[in-house]
């Protein structure tokens, strides 16, 4: 374990904050900083989980 690991705020999983696994993690990240204000507090595979989301309910309201 590192100092860089964090406790994911949703599932409770230890993850590595330094880490940058995907493209939509990422834009999870993104969105957790601008719309949710919950940034670094999420593991990469809830970032990823709601980054799918949020594209999916953001082209919903595009149409
Ligand atoms: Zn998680």
């Amino acid at each position: 374990m590192t100092d860089t690991m964090k406790r994911c705020s949703i599932c409770q999983a230890e993850f590595d904050g330094a880490s940058r696994p995907s493209v939509y993690a990422e834009a999870g990240e993104w969105l957790a900083g601008e719309v949710w204000h919950d940034a670094g507090e999420l593991c990469p595979q809830c970032l990823e989980n709601r980054a799918m989301l949020a594209m999916m309910y953001l082209h919903e309201h595009n149409t």
